[in-house]
């Protein structure tokens, strides 16, 4: 039941992503798949003229029936094109959905791994899984012209439902067609019962291979992924790693190989018996329909209609089976699907407006807050409390793993304490819009990511933008004349992914990029989250002191697991296991016994 629930819902969800291309895809099946049948019913009426000596009729029927084919051809011929273009629009909308989902869900969910794993798992899904939304829609794009076939055939089979069976011989009770079908029906139920119990015996096996597959597809992705990553490249050349995953490449699609090879076999097995009934039943139905018209049950002419329609609908029907079998036979992936993409959505929490102030004044205070990341029982901050005043520049220092970013997080609303509140501005942060709140800050995280778009749009994070304002922004940086010297100056790309002309640039280029990022959105707050952790401790005062300079009168938040980068701040908050146990200017602090005592004298001789 659940299964079939799952397979509705896909459906649907398929038809509402495709409307446009189903709509036309329909009416070019129904086009191109009636015209055998056309021919079938034109030939019945002219057999029939001929049989009766109406001349007079048959040109009429050629013309009739040339129209309808000419108009049926002119239909799927003028949609071709629409259709295959809509087609592969759909399939970029399918592959999309999951990756917009990863955008709109809450973020502790994108942040988990777990959720990411998931995400890489459907996302290979989608070529090789035989549940997964394209393949359905490849099944429908099969499936549909066999299903008009077989409606087809019904229609040109229903004369057999009329027969004058007055005309029978005594004894030949059974050539009654209602005694017929339930002979059909009886045969396949049969059918079924066999189809089930092959499929039983050998379900286990399948999905023993399914998993096999799934893994060989897994590795697939993952070295394509290494091989294509440019970041690797260096290893991969260095340590000679081509040829060995070269060689596993080969080894793994051998592999691939026997198995989709065992698998064909199995289900050419299965399908054996049941293709074997089917053609019984096609010699049996040719047998009835002679007799009939041997008897003079039927007309001579419908001879043709009736095994046309017959042979058309013997072939279609096996293949609707099979592709049925087939999308059916993996849909624990779809589960998996919509479990991933039933995560909730990042609440919309909150409707109050953000006050634009251009003065500002944006005032923060945080009272017995404490969090723990959804999913564990550990404490990551612990009853902090602590205000924060307007244009002042705060070092967030303390040691790996003290709950630094995610006091940050939460500060920017990325997550919500799960006790005690943020205020902004003395309103429970909760309680505004959270894209607006978003608005106040501009951060450069430890893990920022460029994109591989052009230089302008990486800073300004939007298709188009202020070239000048980009420019202004990047001479704060030190970039201006390097991107001035560059032949596409800000539309020249990012590595050379989309744009053979693309430009790939330094890490240290990177990292003022990403700060050319933050200060281009003219946040009130900024904030610089150890993204120079690679860097040596002097690179890294100096890159903080610079920044200091960029945001002038903002309120800034520095966060650092050095002491280099606090020392020019008015206040420092010196993290432990999660709670603030030292606040104070350094001056303050280095006579302080305590943690930022001992940190600082461990690391002084680093700044001398
Ligand atoms: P810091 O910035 O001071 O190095 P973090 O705030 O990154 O520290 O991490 C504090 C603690 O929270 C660490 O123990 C870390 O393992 C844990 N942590 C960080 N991010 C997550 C997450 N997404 N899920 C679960 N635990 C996390």
């Amino acid at each position: 039941m659940k299964r079939l629930a799952i397979f509705k819902r896909a459906f649907k969800d398929l038809f509402n992503i495709g409307k446009r291309y189903y709509t036309l895809f329909f009416i070019q099946s129904i086009a191109r798949s009636s015209l055998p049948f056309i021919g079938f019913i034109y030939m019945t009426l002219i057999v029939d003229a001929l049989t009766r000596n109406d001349l007079t009729a048959i040109p009429s029927l050629i013309v009739q029936f040339l129209s309808i084919l000419f108009v049926l051809q002119l239909i799927a011929g003028w949609l071709e094109p629409l259709v295959t273009n809509e087609e592969s629009l759909l399939l970029r909308k399918l592959f999309a959905e999951p990756n917009k989902k990863m955008l709109t869900m809450h973020y502790h969910y994108a942040e988990s791994s777990e959720v990411r794993e998931q995400l890489e798992l459907i996302n290979r899904n989608m070529m090789s899984s035989q549940s997964s939304l394209p393949m359905i829609n490849v099944r429908v794009h099969e499936m549909t012209p066999k299903l008009i076939s077989i409606i087809w055939g019904i229609i040109l089979l229903s004369p057999l439902f009329s027969i004058n069976t007055t005309s029978l011989p005594d004894g030949f009770w059974w050539m009654h067609p209602g005694f017929i079908i339930l002979v059909f029906l009886i045969l396949i139920a049969i059918s079924v019962v066999i189809q089930v119990t092959i499929s039983k015996k050998s379900g286990k096996r399948l999905t023993a291979m399914l998993a096999e597959l799934k893994q060989s597809n897994a590795t697939f992705f993952y070295e394509y992924g290494i091989l294509n990553d440019t970041q690797s490249g260096k290893e991969i050349r260095l340590y000679k790693l081509t040829d060995k995953m070269i060689k596993n490449k080969q080894a793994d699609s051998d592999y691939t190989r026997k198995l989709l090879t065992e698998n064909y076999k199995r289900f050419r097995a299965m399908m054996v018996p049941m293709t074997g009934l089917f053609q019984i039943m096609t010699y049996l139905t040719y047998a009835y329909v002679g007799l009939l018209v041997l008897f003079g049950a039927l007309p001579v002419a419908l001879i043709i209609q009736l095994s046309s329609a017959l042979s058309q609908m013997v072939s279609a029907l096996p293949d609707v089976i099979q592709h049925g079998m087939m999308m059916i036979s993996s849909p624990n992936e779809l589960e998996e699907y919509y479990r991933f993409m039933d995560l909730p959505d990042e609440e919309v929490v909150g409707s109050l407006p953000v006050e634009k102030r251009l003065d500002n004044e944006y005032h923060f205070a945080i009272k017995n807050m404490s969090f723990a990341y959804p999913g564990s029982e550990e404490a990551v901050l612990k009853n902090i409390t602590e205000s924060f005043e307007v244009g002042k520049k705060y070092a967030i220092v303390g040691e790996n793993g003290s709950g630094k970013t995610t006091f940050i997080k939460l500060l920017t609303r990325l997550y919500e304490p799960t006790e005690g509140t943020i205020k902004m501005n003395k309103i429970d942060a909760k309680k505004y819009d959270l894209r607006e709140y978003f608005n106040l800050f501009g951060v450069v995280f430890q893990d920022y990511h460029l994109v591989g778009f052009s230089l302008g749009q990486n800073v300004s994070v939007h298709p188009t933008f202020d070239h000048n304002k980009v420019m202004t922004t990047l001479d704060k940086v030190g970039l201006g004349d390097f991107v001035r010297k560059l032949p596409n100056q800000l539309d020249t790309y990012l590595g050379t992914e989309f744009d053979d002309s693309g430009q790939s640039v330094s890490g240290g280029q990177e990292q003022k990029l990403a700060i050319a990022r933050s200060l281009y959105k003219d946040a009130p707050v900024m904030i610089l989250d150890e993204p120079t952790a690679a860097l040596d401790p002097i690179t890294e005062f100096e890159i903080y002191q610079n920044f200091d300079n960029l945001v002038e009168d903002k309120t800034a938040f520095y966060i650092s697991h050095r002491l280099s980068s606090s020392k020019f701040c008015d206040d420092i908050l010196v993290f432990d296991k999660g709670e603030v146990i030292q606040r104070g200017t350094h001056k303050e602090l280095v006579k302080e016994d305590g943690k930022y005592k001992d940190l600082w004298s461990a690391q002084a001789q680093y700044y001398q």
